[in-house]
């Protein structure tokens, strides 16, 4: 008998990733991304698992100029080499980006929940459409399995009015929705999920600070199980320094850029794709070359990490105000779980509010392993967890479709 599979995807302005979950193995069989679609170095790569009379497949093919529904008919290709689709998949899990005020959790979708997303798109106009369109193309083509939105909004939700209103005028927010909304959800919540299974407690007796480090970055406070204030806001370019965003910026920058002939797409730009440890470097994006650089004595790549393990540790600091039974600040993602330097350039900032880093068992899980790597007199825990967001659309997409 053919076991049961997921397909999840996550479809970006010019890519498509996609991941096959076998829902009886409880694990991903397969995944692979379409990159720079629509332009000439289009690219599609993937990794089918060995399974049964199949030997594990790996393909990448230039696919110049493709665009979204050839790329996803290449993915489906490529995974009907191995697996049979059309017998063992029972339903599509999507990445949404923003679900706005709309979404507390994830949802089956249907003709309401789209006009939703559509509602959604002004708050992010480059990701919301996108995600719309490969929720469209899978509706063509398996029109009767059952697609779930899963939002990266979803999770904040919960946090109070002191978190999520800025101090603007009123009709800002009523008339516009000009408010912190925040992302990263899927991740900062399958974090708080394997934290409390990592301490043995009930989730909704689990708090920690959750500093989800990667290309973007944003850290967390998780009461309880729930979100209640996160350094992303309207756009994720709030908070953290990040690869190429700035995170937070005294907002009198932007009159004063446009004021010197910077256009508001300009600023965008800049603040977007140009800033964060790019910007401060004049070098990378890439924490991993970042760090080389800076040991061989490059200037900028030291200031850019400086800067970036300051601005983290202050909002760590920040986040400790909500959390008066912090149970551990976690550190996850690229950076969280593969940087040592990081981690410990950061909690040194931390190390009079009680978060004592045992610098051995900080090195000895360097290479994404897991565990505590705080001192036994250190007041909080600090944890490396693995986040797996893929994992966690995959597992709300099969509650839904089975319930
Ligand atoms: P992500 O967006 O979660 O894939 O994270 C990407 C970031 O993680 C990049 O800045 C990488 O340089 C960084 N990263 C991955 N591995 C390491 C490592 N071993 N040391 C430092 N940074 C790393």
């Amino acid at each position: 008998m053919t076991n049961a599979t997921l397909l999840i995807v996550n479809c970006g302005s010019s890519s498509l990733k996609f991941a096959l979950f076998d829902t009886t193995k409880g694990e991903f069989v397969a995944d692979g991304i379409a990159q720079a679609l629509g332009s000439k170095s289009a690219n599609f790569s993937s990794n089918n698992a060995a399974l049964d009379g199949h030997a594990e497949t790996k393909q990448n093919v230039d696919i110049p100029h493709a665009d979204h529904a050839q790329a996803l008919s290449l993915c489906l290709k490529s995974l009907n080499e191995t697996f049979d689709l059309e017998q063992s998949l029972v339903g599509v899990g999507h990445r949404v980006v923003h679900g706005g005020e709309s979404f507390n959790s994830s949802i089956v979708i249907n003709a309401n929940v789209r006009k939703e997303i559509e509602k959604c798109s002004p708050l992010a106009p480059l990701h919301n459409p996108a995600n719309l369109l490969g929720i469209t193309l899978l509706e063509k083509r398996y029109p009767h399995l059952p697609q779930v939105a899963v939002f990266d909004t979803a999770y904040h939700q919960t946090m109070p009015q002191q978190a999520y209103r800025y101090a603007i005028p009123e009709k800002l927010y009523t008339e516009l929705g000009v408010r912190r909304y925040g992302f990263h959800g899927t991740s900062h919540r399958y974090v708080a999920m394997a934290t409390a299974n990592s301490l043995a407690k009930p989730q909704t007796e689990t708090s920690l600070i959750c500093a989800h480090l990667g290309n973007g970055a944003s850290v967390c406070a998780i009461a309880n199980g729930e979100s209640i204030d996160t350094s992303m806001g309207m756009t994720p370019l709030e908070g953290l320094v990040m690869g190429t965003r700035s995170g937070d910026i005294d907002p009198g920058v932007l009159p004063y850029l446009n004021n010197h002939g910077y256009s508001i797409d300009r600023i965008d730009k800049t603040l977007n794709k140009e800033s964060g440890l790019l910007g401060l470097s004049n070098e990378s994006n890439d924490m991993r070359t970042l760090t080389k650089l800076a040991e061989n004595g490059h200037e900028g790549a030291r200031l850019a990490i400086d800067v970036f393990c300051f601005r983290l540790a202050k909002y760590i600091a920040a986040m400790l105000v909500s959390i008066p039974n912090l149970d551990a600040l976690v550190f996850t993602g690229g950076i969280g779980e593969n940087s040592a330097h990081v981690r410990r350039q950061t909690s040194s900032h931390l190390k009079h509010l009680g978060f004592d880093l045992d610098t051995n068992a900080n090195l000895e899980n360097g290479d994404a392993t897991q565990g505590v790597i705080n001192t036994p007199s250190s007041r909080y825990k600090i944890m490396i967890i693995a986040t797996d967001e893929e994992r966690m659309i995959a597992q709300d997409t099969l509650n839904l479709i089975t319930n």
